[in-house]
């Protein structure tokens, strides 16, 4: 059986066989790119090339690539934990074409690598294309040897890939598993799809044109590819696995929490072990690519992100910090694909250290009022806006930290009331400063973190501000 860092150097060896120039990943904090929060995918870094302004000496490459979902277009925040194959920070491999080859021999090498080198069953495989792609619906016939059942045509966006609302962007086709009956969904398309039997493991996109702005897309200079594969959704199929959070890496880091706190991954305890991990993973990968707890922006994420693991750690009955005891663990299994890790170790475990002692202090009391304040409630009730707020206020409970405390007893926040209440909050602030005298200061500061305030309350927003950052 391969180990997770085997298969990544299999994906890339295949491609460097296959003429690919292997390139290192990008930071998560993209580059010259204020759209975008995090690096969310493997052609973040280029986006440039493929719109023809970047030029590189190479004209094909392969990637394993860093990144993060929590926030944006792309998502996942609220599915960590819950569901086997999502992650706020993954592992993207993908190879690219600028202009090089486009759909026959992406279709070919794709399937090349996982029926020969990695030997995945060609029965239990199917593909979705977007519902007028002709072409690649036939290249899938001619080469895989796909009956039309194998071959589903998708109208939606789901099978239009975009990075964000500009940049390069094309219809797509998707590789899926059936991983068999004995899990629960349906084939994409039908209304099952979210279940964990047919399994999105990679995606293959014909860039063929650049978003300038909502509604005005034109061509890109010469039609390319993109494609992108979780390492860890093909590392559980390749493991035989149906959760990511079975395969080695993880194992060994749910271990380590097991170990750490005295608790086995068992029952309901599960999902927290999970959210542990993973969040562990995109801790340390932000703070190594300079991300530090704020309260704003990038910084902002990383904080919910973190407060959120360590209310995990707090149901595991962790009394002392206990995430920055993980950070070994992880640099040991990641460390040497990614030695950004090991050279901020000591950052990383400082910062960790630092953010769970402060937090620490109001954690508890915190979750006593949230205790008190929800005992009343029930499945498809709603905790009161301002309790939510003072929390938020008061202990430092970021509103999804909250809604993730209630989420498993099926209740909600008043997000409506939490607004609001943060809006006075504002309000009173504006009326205090401006009985200072010194007005013309103030309208200046003020309107400032007014244009701004999307940074601020990113969390909030759940739609449309959390991608832009600025
Ligand atoms: P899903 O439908 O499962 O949310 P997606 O369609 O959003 O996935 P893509 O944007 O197509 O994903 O990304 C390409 C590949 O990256 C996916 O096929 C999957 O293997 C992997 N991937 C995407 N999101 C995640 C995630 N949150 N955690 C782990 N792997 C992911
Ligand atoms: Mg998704
Ligand atoms: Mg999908
Ligand atoms: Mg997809």
């Amino acid at each position: 059986m391969s180990g997770v860092n085997e298969i990544r150097s299999a994906f890339l060896d295949y491609f460097a066989k296959n003429g690919h120039e292997v390139v290192a990943s990008s930071p998560l904090v993209p580059r010259n790119d204020p759209t975008l929060m995090f690096t969310n995918a493997g052609m973040v870094q280029f986006k440039n090339v493929f719109t023809g302004a970047e030029k590189r000496p190479y004209s094909t490459a392969a990637t394993a690539q860093k990144c993060v979902r929590a926030g944006g277009k792309h998502n996942d925040l609220d599915n960590v934990g819950y569901t086997a194959r999502h992650h706020t920070f993954f592992e993207m491999l993908g190879n690219f074409s600028f202009g090089d080859y486009f759909k026959e021999r992406a279709i070919e090498l794709a399937w090349g690598l996982i029926t020969k080198e990695f030997d995945l069953p060609k029965d239990k495989l199917l593909v979705t294309v977007y519902h007028d792609d002709d072409e690649a619906a036939n290249l899938w016939k001619k080469i895989a040897g796909f009956s039309d059942s194998k071959i589903i045509r998708i109208p939606t966006s789901d099978n239009f890939w975009q990075m964000g609302d500009t940049g390069p962007c094309g219809p797509c086709s998707e590789i899926f598993i059936d991983q068999g009956d004995k899990l629960w969904g349906g084939p994409p398309g039908s209304p099952e799809e979210d279940g964990d039997r047919f399994l999105e493991f990679w995606n293959l996109v014909f860039m063929q044109y650049e978003q300038i702005e909502p509604g005005n897309r034109i061509g890109l200079p010469k039609p390319s590819i993109d494609t992108g594969m979780g390492l860890e959704r093909i590392s559980a199929i390749m493991q035989g696995v149906t959760s990511n959070y079975d395969t080695d890496l993880f194992r060994t880091l749910i271990e380590a929490v097991a170990h750490a706190t005295g608790m086995a991954p068992e029952g309901e305890r599960k999902a927290s072990h999970r959210v542990i991990a993973d969040h562990l993973r995109t801790s340390c990968f932000l703070v190594a690519d300079g991300v530090l707890p704020s309260n704003e922006g990038r910084g902002y994420v990383l904080r919910r992100i973190m407060r959120r693991a360590m209310r995990h750690a707090q149901l595991l009955g962790a009394r002392d910090p206990l995430m920055y005891r993980l950070v070994p663990v992880l640099v040991r299994e990641m460390g040497q694909a990614y030695p950004e890790l090991i050279r901020a170790e000591a950052l990383i475990t400082e910062t960790l250290k630092l953010e769970e002692t402060r937090f620490r202090k109001t954690l508890e009391r915190g979750l006593s009022i949230l205790d008190e304040e929800s005992r009343g409630l029930g499945k498809g009730q709603n905790l009161s806006g301002e309790t939510a707020f003072t929390l938020y206020d008061t202990y430092g409970f970021p509103l999804d930290l909250t809604q993730d405390a209630l989420k498993p007893r099926g209740i909600g926040v008043d997000t409506d009331a939490f607004n609001a209440a943060m809006q006075r909050q504002r309000e009173m602030a504006r009326a205090a400063w401006s009985g200072s005298g010194e007005a013309a200061t103030e309208t200046v500061w003020f309107s400032v973190k007014e244009r701004t305030g999307a940074t601020e309350f990113l969390g909030y927003d759940t739609e449309s501000a959390e991608g832009i950052v600025l």
